[in-house]
């Protein structure tokens, strides 16, 4: 089956977004062995985007669109593909419910418009959206089958994963299965990770290993098809376990979780609290743990001391501490942690101190960054790490390393 994706947007071609939603279909539609052979980017215009229909549906046997599926003038993919596949299109009362019950919600009245987005191919299939109005379709003609997906991505991944894989996978010519484990590593970038994989990686075929960073973590998917999803597990054991073998130490958790999800989790399944004191990520670790559901149930609390004079005044550093071994050093981390713990009354105190650039800080490095982490009848932990890229991505990993070091 050869496949091909076309992303219809200007904004695209001008450079003000990136082609995220191609990248994402590729690698989903690789995990269930479709061969993607053309990215096409085009504008909003029904001239252009009917000749790229023309192009795809003579090479292609799988057509899928991203974006043009809203409610304005410019939004003209759904029409553009109706006319080429010699379809109507009427509406969908499932999605019309859906975009009346948004407006009646807000008390705004809904302009005609906006039941554009609720008309879909008077045949084939239709893909609820979850996240949005617009829902996605599919249908086919002479031999191409055409899909048709929104363009924010906050409503083109859900609508993949729940209704069109389900819908590609009913494609291929073989029913199977594909059954994939997530693995999710921390403390090691994915160019290291590939490297130690590398055998594995250029080998696979099925299971197929794909790694993807993704907010300052690395993920590891490992997919087989098979008959069963017992025999597709079969398949994926050993090769899992030699993937254990070689980076066990690395991987935090299996399936879809985060760092902070599973830091909540355990202190929730302890009945453990935590509290934060924070300078150079600036609240981002509070904001990552108060981010998951249910966290109350864990979260004391967290300190924002970005100055030498909010560590000692907020969270009781002694001056000559400061002075002397400086405001990014163990010995601060240490203290930052233990007394931020016993300010709270909490059973664990985390603390990040270090340098987020992209200016040196008291003669040390950019990326420098220190991490406390105190538990109650233990030694404190204080972990040096040094963190490359922008003062963007130091905030983002310190923050997760202070979460990997808080589950240790
Ligand atoms: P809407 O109902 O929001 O108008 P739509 O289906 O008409 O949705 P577009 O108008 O094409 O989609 O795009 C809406 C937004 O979705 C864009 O402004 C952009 O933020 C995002 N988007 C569109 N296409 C892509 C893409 N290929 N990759 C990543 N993001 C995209
Ligand atoms: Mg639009």
């Amino acid at each position: 089956m050869r496949a091909e994706i076309i992303a219809v947007g200007t904004e695209l071609l001008l450079g003000q977004i990136a082609n995220t939603n191609a990248q994402f279909l590729s690698q989903k539609l690789a995990e269930i062995g479709i061969g993607v052979y053309f990215h096409t980017v085009v504008g909003d215009n029904t001239e252009r985007l009917m000749e790229t229909i023309k192009l795809a549906a003579s090479r292609s046997d799988l057509v899928i669109f991203s974006g043009g599926l809203g409610p304005t003038q410019d939004d003209l993919t759904k029409e553009t593909v109706a006319s080429y596949i010699e379809t109507g299109l009427v509406t969908d009362s499932v999605a019309m419910e859906r975009i009346e019950a948004f407006f009646r919600q807000r008390g705004i009245v809904m302009t005609q418009n906006n039941c554009k987005q609720a008309l879909v191919f008077d045949r084939g299939v239709v893909f609820p959206n979850d996240t949005g109005m617009a829902p996605g379709m599919a249908a086919e003609y002479k031999g191409s089958t055409f899909v048709l997906l929104p363009g924010p991505p906050s409503e083109l991944y859900p609508m993949v994963d729940r209704y069109a894989m389900p819908f590609f996978i009913s494609l291929l010519p073989e029913r199977q299965v594909f059954h994939s484990h997530v693995l999710r590593f921390y403390g090691i970038g994915e160019s290291a990770l590939e490297e130690r994989l590398l055998d594995l990686i250029e080998g696979q075929d099925n299971p197929t290993i794909a790694p993807y960073a993704k907010e300052f973590e690395v993920t590891l998917r490992v997919t087989a098809r098979a008959n069963t999803v017992e025999q597709a597990e079969q398949l994926i054991e050993p090769v899992e376990t030699e993937i254990r073998k070689r980076l066990g130490e690395f991987i935090y958790a299996e399936g879809e979780t985060s760092l902070h999800e599973v830091l909540v989790e355990e202190l929730k399944k302890n009945g453990k609290t935590i509290a934060c004191a924070e300078s150079c990520t600036g609240g981002k670790v509070a904001s990552l743990i108060t981010s998951v559901p249910g966290s109350s149930a864990v979260m004391r609390g967290g300190i924002v001391c970005y100055t030498n004079d909010a560590k000692h005044d907020l969270v009781d550093i002694p001056r000559e501490v400061l002075e002397t071994d400086g405001a990014i050093s163990e010995q601060t981390a240490k203290l930052l942690a233990e007394n931020i713990r016993h300010k709270l009354g909490s059973d664990c105190g985390i603390s990040v101190t270090g340098v987020a650039g992209p200016d040196p800080s008291e003669e040390k490095p950019v990326g420098l960054v220190y991490i406390g982490v105190a538990v109650d009848g233990l030694p404190t932990l204080v972990k040096e790490v040094r963190l490359a890229g922008s003062r963007h991505a130091i905030v983002g990993r310190a923050a997760k390393f202070a979460l990997f070091y808080a589950l240790q």
